[in-house]
């Protein structure tokens, strides 16, 4: 048998759309179980939609997931290159042979025309928007018009003598579309560039592609894409359709509702393993709705047949928990070097040691990297103070006024302080105000932390210190 072979094959929008990381993922992640070859290939035949840059940013995104192509652009590979504004001459080469076999033919067809027979043919009801009408020129009336230097596109036929093309699809069994609302799709256009269709068809036989799996979106297009498969006389991979991305809503995923861009996710803090996890589960699912997943327990559990067909909604808070539980996992010390991009200015004076230690404090409480930013004002601002209308009114109960004054004291009388003697000192409160359980430790917490729920107390108190506890207790007291 041969080995398998997948293409993850994005056209160079500007960014890399979490859809796309998705497809890029599930041909990773069947070509490691199947032991097959991934490769990237990059799909820049569209001149009018080039943007600069736009590449070397795919290339970024998809080196910040964590993918590890075997073979494509910026890789190498016995089958390049694969870059396809790079192999023009050979899309050219298949297109002529085509119109010279009668299964593609040149098209002069201006676009007011071409409007005008759109148009025509919905009054008349029919789905394919071009009539073809240039099948039907004689090869006088062809080599006039090339000799005029008319510009032209190539077309292939799509042939109208049978009813049906069939769409053997992994993921959705047997697909259907009817001959008649195939248009005869432009394959060369009047630039000399290669559409998609052609281009993607030509450079899937070469680089010996077995499965094509990509986005729902393109199943419309396969059936040219078989029949230019049978003109060429080339054998047909397998496809599968990923389902759609949607949002909350049911429509279609979109900018309007949220992020799409995968940096959007990495500027915003979130773990490059959080965000695979979560596309991950995009479309597949195991039988036991496991939701955390490694990336090498992934290769392992993952096949097409458990992809389903129905649109998977991308719930951002989903993506937000799963991020929170990558962050736990994270050490002090990673998460140190983690949340470098994300440190505000004034942070950059704690070393490292503090800066470690208070990251064992705050991590469980981080749902994104960014929040590193928020979570340090407190160890790091000069005078930080409550400013939730909710936690002022806490610290203002009688009780609580009572507590603070009572540790006041029993600070004032102690040399330092840290979590080993900060106990005992709780203890005297307790003794001296009458209030214990959450009354004495709730409010403390809300001075000292400036949150309900929260970091752990005593490690909080052990990086103040005395006089900057001594300080917060000030803050809060009437
Ligand atoms: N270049 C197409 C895209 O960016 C790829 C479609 C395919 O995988 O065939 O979506």
């Amino acid at each position: 048998m041969s080995q398998n072979r997948m293409r993850f094959a994005p056209s160079p929008t500007g960014f890399l759309h979490v859809g796309g990381l998705r497809t890029a993922l599930f041909n990773y992640l069947f070509a490691a179980k199947s032991n097959g070859k991934a490769i990237l290939r990059i799909e820049d035949t569209d001149q009018n939609r080039k943007v600069e840059g736009a590449v070397e940013n795919l290339m970024e995104s998809l080196k910040w997931s964590g993918f590890q192509f075997d073979e494509g652009a910026n890789i190498g590979g016995e089958y390049g290159p694969y870059v396809q504004s790079q192999r023009l001459p050979m899309y050219q080469k298949y297109a002529n042979q085509m119109v010279r076999e009668g299964k593609a033919y040149f098209c002069f067809c201006s676009a007011e025309e071409l409007t005008k027979i759109r148009e025509n043919q919905l009054a008349k009801k029919l789905a394919r928007p071009y009539d073809g009408r240039c099948q039907h020129l004689s090869q006088t009336e062809i080599q006039k018009r090339l000799d005029d230097n008319m510009p032209f596109v190539i077309r292939m036929k799509i042939p109208q003598d049978f009813e049906e093309y069939h769409v053997n699809d992994l993921i959705r069994g047997e697909v259907k579309f009817k001959t008649s609302q195939i248009d005869d799709q432009i394959l060369i256009k009047s630039d000399g560039f290669p559409t998609y269709h052609l281009a993607n068809v030509v450079d899937d036989y070469y680089m010996k592609i077995t499965h094509v799996i990509r986005g729902e979106e393109w199943l419309p297009s396969t059936p040219k894409h078989i029949q230019l498969y049978e003109y060429l006389g080339w054998p047909i991979p397998q496809f599968a359709h990923l389902p759609l991305l949607l949002n909350p809503d049911k429509s279609k995923l979109s900018k309007r509702q949220g992020d799409v861009a995968t940096e959007d996710y990495r500027k915003k803090g979130y773990l490059p393993e959080a965000l695979i996890n979560f596309v991950a589960l995009l479309g597949w699912n195991t039988q036991d709705d496991q939701e955390i997943f490694s990336i090498s327990e992934l290769k392992e559990k993952f096949s097409l047949e458990r992809v389903g067909k129905a649109g998977a909604v991308f719930d951002v808070n989903k993506l937000k928990w799963m991020n929170q539980q990558y962050i736990k996992e994270k050490t002090a010390e990673e998460l140190y070097e983690l949340v470098q991009p994300f440190l505000p200015e004034y942070t950059k004076k704690l070393d490292q040691e503090v800066l470690t230690r208070i990251l064992t404090i705050i991590k469980d409480s981080m749902v994104l990297l960014t929040d590193v930013d928020q979570k340090l004002d407190l160890f790091c601002k000069e005078n930080p103070t409550l400013s939730d209308d909710a936690l002022i009114a806490i610290s203002q109960t009688e009780d609580a006024q009572k507590v603070y004054k009572a540790l006041l004291n029993q600070l004032e009388q102690t040399d330092n302080l840290s979590s080993e003697n900060f106990g005992s000192l709780m203890k005297a409160v307790q003794k001296e105000t009458g209030v214990k359980g959450k009354g004495l430790w709730g409010s403390i917490r809300v001075a000292i932390t400036l949150v309900e729920h929260g970091p752990d107390l005593g490690a909080v108190v052990d990086i103040f210190g005395k006089e900057k506890c001594l300080k917060m207790i000030k803050n809060v007291i009437q």
